[in-house]
């Protein structure tokens, strides 16, 4: 009885809306278009979860790093040309870039889709303690397995919509390489691959489902300074030579110096490349490789002041800089909110994924592993916050590049366990099977829906569009990017060749 009265009341207040339903998406009843309600029919079907969350797993598998994603990208784009796009490979003078499009005319909608993996950080599938597949190997620790796939995922599903219901316009895959090393965005956008695109959605593996607008993150410059000195024997005879070691070293100690008299937006790392052979040789090449990263406003007067060190280390050394080779250059993200609102709508119609008391368990070890708290996995998608206005660092994507020249926004989608670190062990451990087919589904539902939006709604794609032309004139596109800058197709071709082999071994026999 007293549950009857509990039951009625809290129908009662269902009715007068004053509390959420148990999801607040199916609950509320939104009424779905039928075109987008068949997209997410299609993206539901359990052949359609698997068919993608084993891509997803072979592409963690691979576990290849950027410019070497040869097999990613040809099972991603394979995919796409089987579901009757039709596919660019090999574009902007990277191997692994392709560009997948279906129909026709205007208006034309971008998804952006990256597949790269890290150095160092191989790990085990869902093993809650750090544990490598090969010491050393490359690993999936930022989810990117599930990102391009989520991206190919959706576009399908607008495709089978837009046969259905005769939508008019082009739905467009952006099989994005190398975002690990910030490389192949700018050098599409240089290319010309994005021209005409309308608006653009982005992706990221993440542990929440959310997305956000504003200006974030850091702009970047990733550079590679080669210096040149002359060998000698390093007792018989050091006064001979000259040292390009040396000119790294006091390099470096100048750009540390130089840490303390910059804003707290900075942030500045490298890793030597080069340093010599054997000590009983002077080295008369080294490099070392630099990503510097500011604001869009304070990165060229940042970048000018690391040079000035590369160059107080050459003449200090008596060696010469032999190269400054820039790997990529990139501008902050600037999210539309626009097109966040419109995305924010759809990711609270779809839900969190409901997660098995086995992925539960999995998440709460990992948790107690890291000393994080064991809350397992979350139970609601995030709320679109206002952004917080402060400018203190982080991370850098080439998203933003794209970001610059059409309205875009990123989803973030779940699947990883609240606590993992990323670009670290744990966060590999996550981004393999159960939760990750969920939480990729999940955020392709999010994409496709907000696709088929754009397509079929003049209207909100206007809102975007106005917002974007709006803020145009005061952050026009200018790439930083030099004009003589190549793609990086050489960068992690050694360590691939090292360890694609020894990684398809182990894997085989798991
Ligand atoms: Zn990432």
């Amino acid at each position: 009885m007293r549950n009857r009265i509990i039951m009625f009341s809290l129908s009662l207040l269902l009715i007068l809306g004053l509390v959420p339903g148990p999801a607040a998406g199916a609950a509320a009843k939104p009424k779905i278009a039928k075109e987008k309600q068949l997209a997410l029919d299609w993206l539901a079907r359990p052949d359609t979860v698997e068919k993608f969350g084993k891509i997803s797993d072979a592409i963690w598998e691979y576990a290849e790093l950027g410019l070497q994603e040869f097999q990613s990208s040809k099972l991603l784009a394979d995919t796409l040309e089987a579901a009757g796009f039709t596919v660019e490979r090999g574009l902007a003078g990277m191997p692994t870039c392709f560009v997948a499009s279906y129909g026709s005319g205007k208006p034309v909608i971008g998804l952006l889709g990256e597949f790269d993996a890290l150095p160092m950080i191989s790990q085990k599938a869902r093993v809650p303690k750090q544990d490598p597949v090969i010491e050393g190997a490359p690993g999936h620790g930022c989810g990117h397995n599930a990102m391009c796939t989520a991206a190919a995922a959706a576009a399908i599903a607008v495709k089978e919509a837009m046969v259905a219901h005769g939508i008019k316009g082009t739905i467009k895959v952006f099989g994005s390489p190398a975002e690990e090393i910030v490389a192949s965005r700018p050098y599409m956008i240089r290319a010309g691959l994005f021209e005409g695109v309308d608006a653009v959605i982005d992706n990221h593996s993440s542990s929440g489902f959310g997305t956000d607008y504003g200006v974030s993150g850091n702009a970047l410059f990733s550079t590679i300074f080669t210096f040149k000195g002359k060998t000698s024997h390093a007792a018989g005879a050091p006064w001979v030579g000259r040292s390009a070691l040396d000119a790294v070293e006091i390099m470096n100690v100048a750009t540390n110096y130089l840490r303390e008299h910059l804003p707290l937006s900075q942030r500045m790392h490298y890793v030597i490349l080069e340093g010599g052979e054997a000590p009983n040789v002077v080295p008369d090449k080294a490099s070392v490789w630099y990503y510097v990263r500011n604001t869009d406003e304070r990165l060229e007067d940042m970048y000018r002041r690391v040079i000035d060190c590369a160059k107080a280390g050459a003449l200090a050394a008596g060696v010469e800089i032999a190269s400054m080779r820039v790997v990529s250059a990139i501008h902050q993200r600037h999210a539309n909110k626009a097109a966040a609102e419109l995305i924010q709508k759809n990711i609270e119609l779809i839900g969190m994924p409901a997660w098995t008391e086995d992925e539960q368990a999995f998440a709460k070890a990992l948790q107690k592993e890291l000393g994080a708290e064991q809350k397992g996995m979350p139970k609601e998608v995030d709320k679109l916050e206002a952004p917080s206005g402060a400018a203190y660092g982080g991370g850098s994507s080439d998203v933003g590049d794209v970001s610059l020249i059409a309205p875009t926004a990123t989803i973030g989608f779940p699947g990883s366990v609240p606590g993992s670190i990323g670009h670290h062990w744990s966060a590999v451990a996550c981004f393999y099977g159960s939760t990750t087919w969920k939480g990729l589904n999940a955020g392709a539902k999010a994409i496709a829906a907000s696709a088929v939006d754009l397509l079929t709604k003049p209207e909100e794609l206007g809102k975007l569009r106005k917002e974007f032309e709006e803020y145009s004139k005061t952050h026009p596109y200018k790439p930083l990017l030099p004009a003589d800058a190549q793609p990086p197709n050489d960068l992690n071709k050694e360590l691939m060749d090292k360890y694609r082999g020894l990684l398809e071994k182990a894997l085989a026999v798991k």
